[in-house]
């Protein structure tokens, strides 16, 4: 339902226009960055204290980098900017009549009222309807996320180990196959380093087990690799992978997983039952669910994917003063990559300048392709921009240009060149403590439920409690 248009904001002399920034990712960074300017003062209210570099996710959990390195924390990167505070907080409610938004974080709750607003809280990893794949074939979204594959992938090679040294060489093929579902980007770089670990990182670590005879599988429902990048470019990734030794398996769709593996349909309907401890889901997203309480209060529709669509300058139907960005957005000509958030981003933000400075605004967005990228090794990579299609060393250069250019901060940026060459000079990795926590700790939190970690302030004895009842009743 859509309502009548908002007044446009009005800047006053006691007070600054408040923008409020919900996110802290690539959205919301650079349209706060943007937002550098005397007549505003810009709120980012985010559900994480740091801001993430997703595209290195991958990097994290297989060891090469640190999560420090691809998430500084968002208040280090805005110190310089004074008219920019870093709030931590879920967003729970947005109240586009009353120019509000709830957050709450760890059980205590603010509301925050604003001029302008921009959403930027992206997209979350989709099982496609079937949640409950999650639990054995986690995703890769953030650094919870590639901490707990970093414990999964090298806790597999050490469970093989101690299988062999106890005599148990019946359990050592389902331990070390590793299966990654979904052949884009992620996947493809996944699929790639988990090759070059077992391959190259732990090929003499072992003395029971030979890490390189590891399967590692890259499954996806498509017929190709890299769909978006056309039929060339994916046809010789398909090509390179499986030089390095990688089982491809494309129209092949997952219906199944369980801790000790999955099933998969091929087109012609045949079930296959693939025996893996440790699954990596790449292959799809959803929409932040914020989208639906903006689409009900706007009309603005939602795709199937729960995208919402804007107005063409990225506001939203009656509502001058909100503005979505980022990978929540389902636009013609806008992909979900972290340009396609930082342009959108930056559009808001000048759209409000714009207003304040009484310029024209309305301007339609514009998305400028800046190309795509995907490291397969060391050495290897594609890159497609426009026409111009490059593959292996160039292509890999170029990815790790673009890669240290986007890095924030100096010292990071040296910090990672550094990993970089201890892994892809050498053959090491720095970055390989695993925890007990890393793996353990999601499904213990689900398993304690939403209220805890709401912060219901239960006490660990009154969860025991709670838990052990039913036991006791029966
Ligand atoms: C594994 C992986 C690899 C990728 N590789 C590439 C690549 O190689 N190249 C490329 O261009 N793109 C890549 N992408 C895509 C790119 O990272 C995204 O397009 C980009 O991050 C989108 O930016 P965003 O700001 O819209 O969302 P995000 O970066 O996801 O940020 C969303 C922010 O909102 C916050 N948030 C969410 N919900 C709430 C809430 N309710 N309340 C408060 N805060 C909230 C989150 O904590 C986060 O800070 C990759 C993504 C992934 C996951």
């Amino acid at each position: 339902m859509s309502t009548a248009p908002s007044p446009p904001p009005a800047v006053t002399e006691q007070q600054p226009h408040r923008v409020l920034v919900v996110g802290s990712g690539f959205g919301a960074l650079f349209a706060t960055q943007k937002l550098d300017a005397p007549e505003v003062q810009v709120t980012m209210v985010a559900r994480t204290t740091h801001h993430l570099f997703q595209p290195l996710l991958y990097q994290v959990a297989t060891g090469i980098l640190s999560e420090g390195v691809i998430a500084p924390a968002t208040r280090d990167v805005l110190a310089r900017q004074t008219n920019a505070r870093v709030l931590l907080g879920e967003v729970r409610e947005i109240d586009l009549a009353a120019r509000t938004v709830t957050a709450d974080s760890v059980g205590q709750v603010n509301t925050f009222t604003y001029d302008s607003l921009i959403v930027a809280a992206g997209a979350n990893q989709s099982w496609f309807g079937n949640d409950h794949f999650a639990e054995f074939a986690p995703g890769m979204k953030t650094i919870d996320d590639a901490l707990e594959l970093r414990g999964r992938i090298y806790g597999a090679f050490e469970m093989a180990e101690m299988a062999a040294a106890g005599g148990h060489t019946d359990r050592i093929p389902r331990l070390m196959t590793f299966v990654v579902v979904g052949a884009g980007p992620t996947g493809v770089e996944m699929a790639g380093q988990l090759i070059e670990m077992s391959r190259r990182t732990l090929a003499k670590e072992f003395r029971h087990i030979d890490p390189s005879e590891a399967r590692i599988i890259l499954l996806d429902a498509a017929d190709e690799v890299l769909g978006s990048f056309g039929e060339d470019l994916a046809t010789r990734t398909r090509r390179d992978l499986e030089r390095l030794g990688i089982e491809v398996r494309l129209g092949a769709m997952v219906v199944d997983v369980d801790a000790d593996g999955l099933v998969v349909r091929t087109r012609g309907g045949e079930s296959e039952r693939i025996e893996a401890a440790t699954k990596v889901w790449a292959a799809g997203v959803q929409a932040n669910p914020l989208t639906k309480t903006l689409s009900a209060q706007t009309g603005a529709p939602l795709d199937r994917a729960g995208r919402i669509r804007p107005n063409p300058d990225m506001t939203l139907p009656g509502h001058p003063e909100v503005f979505v960005v980022g990978d929540m957005v389902g636009m013609e000509d806008l992909p979900g990559v972290a340009q396609g958030a930082i342009q959108t981003g930056r559009h808001a933000a000048d759209q409000i300048l714009r207003r304040l400075r009484g310029q024209e605004t309305g301007q339609p967005f514009e998305y400028h392709d800046k190309g795509s990228m995907a490291t397969i090794s060391r050495f290897r990579a594609v890159m497609k921009r426009g026409r111009i299609e490059l593959t292996g060393v160039p292509a890999w250069l170029a990815w790790l240009a673009v890669h240290i250019f986007y890095i924030i901060g100096f010292k990071t940026q040296v910090t990672t060149l550094m990993h970089w060459a201890v892994s892809f000079v050498g053959r090491d990795r720095a970055e390989r403590t695993v925890t007990e926590q890393q793996v353990l700790a999601r499904l213990a939190l689900e398993y304690l439920g939403e209220d805890f970690l709401r912060g219901s302030l239960r006490t660990p004895a009154e969860i025991r409690a709670q838990t052990e009842q039913p036991e006791k009743d029966a």
